[in-house]
């Protein structure tokens, strides 16, 4: 891979959130490249093509494949324009009143399947499993590194919610912040916890199993739901009824069902909603490696879980402007369709 400069992060001193800065900027026109000029020729995830690719990080082997080349279920890559790299030093600065850091972290690709037409809801069951069980791996592998803040695991299905490539494959990023979005929602926790010694996720779980109306569906170790204040119709959140805060913590069984959970739900909303395109990440817990400062109740007042974001409006000025969003459909109408459906 070509050796470039680093990205720059840049610290917004208002809202203290950072934003990504790249070192070669875009020109207006480069905005508006016809669709034809960005589009796949072939695509390089599919199996076979192996050797195009940058070298693998890991894979779950296929040894019984019958193809002569790509022998895998699932494999891992580095992001082809990464934005955050491994390589360098981190070199926090000030620079008057703002600060900046390299973009020192980790860009990987998760190739879903080694065949083209499979869409995410369409994987089938062991497919799925397996996929879970990458983003873990690759989770639990990136929190060794005591540089790294945050990973997110994400996907982005379809062109409008942001995919580049047309083979079902997901995301990671790893930073060396914690992300603004993120921050908030650990915060929230620890404030919930201080004050009521439990875990704002673990009374969520009781409160809508014992209401049931945003209920989607449950299984032994999981329940779906549309969140009380959802901010897009028809949002579906996973949870573990188990507590733990860190994603790569989840054992085999609850990986399976995590897989069956997770692709029920992407199904019923794809049914109701033919080809939506969604977002999905999963919210884990910082890496835990103690620090300066380290949050000592994490473990008890955070609680990982799946988001996922079905792309049926466009924010508009008012949600931009305000952080208020409009629900056209309330969670519970959301829930019961996709419930009946
Ligand atoms: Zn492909
Ligand atoms: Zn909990
Ligand atoms: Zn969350």
């Amino acid at each position: 891979m070509q050796k470039t400069e680093l990205h720059e992060l840049r610290k917004d001193p208002l809202l203290g959130r950072w934003v990504a800065v790249m070192n070669h900027s875009r020109t207006p026109s480069d905005y508006f490249l016809p669709p034809a000029a960005q589009a796949e020729k072939a695509c390089i995830f599919c199996a076979g093509r192996e050797g195009e690719l940058p070298p693998e990080i890991m894979s779950i082997p296929n040894p019984h494949s019958d193809m002569t080349a790509g022998k895998w279920w699932t494999r891992v890559v580095p992001n082809l324009s990464p934005i955050f790299r491994v390589e360098g030093e981190l070199g926090r600065k000030g620079e008057g009143m703002y600060d900046k850091m390299n973009a020192i972290g980790a860009n990987e690709i998760i190739i879903e399947s080694p065949f083209h037409d499979v869409p995410p809801e369409d994987i089938g069951l062991d497919q799925m499993a397996r996929v879970v069980r990458t983003y873990k791996e690759r989770m639990a592998d990136l929190e060794r590194d005591a540089r790294l803040r945050y990973t997110l695991v994400y996907k982005n299905s379809g062109v409008s919610a942001g995919a580049i490539y047309s083979h079902s494959v997901s995301h990671l990023v790893s930073t060396p912040i914690i992300p603004k979005r993120v921050k908030e929602e650990l915060d929230g926790a620890k404030q919930y916890f201080a004050y009521k010694e439990r875990c704002v996720f673990c009374d969520l779980i009781r409160e809508e199993l014992r209401f049931g109306s945003r209920v989607i569906l449950e299984t032994k170790s999981f329940v779906a739901f549309c969140p009380y204040a959802s901010k897009f119709p028809f949002e579906s959140w996973l949870l573990p009824k188990r507590h733990a805060c860190a994603f790569q913590d989840v054992g085999v069984e609850e990986t399976e069902d995590m897989a069956l959970v997770l692709s029920a739900v992407l199904k019923k909303l794809r049914k109701l909603f033919i080809g939506v395109p969604f977002n999905y990440f999963i919210h884990s817990a910082p890496n835990r490696i103690p620090r300066k400062n380290h949050w000592h109740t994490l473990g008890e007042d955070y609680h990982w879980h799946l988001e996922i974001m079905p792309r049926l409006l466009r924010t508009s000025g008012f949600e931009w402007g305000s952080g208020l969003y409009v629900l056209p459909t309330s969670p519970e109408q959301a829930a019961q369709y996709l419930r009946e459906v």
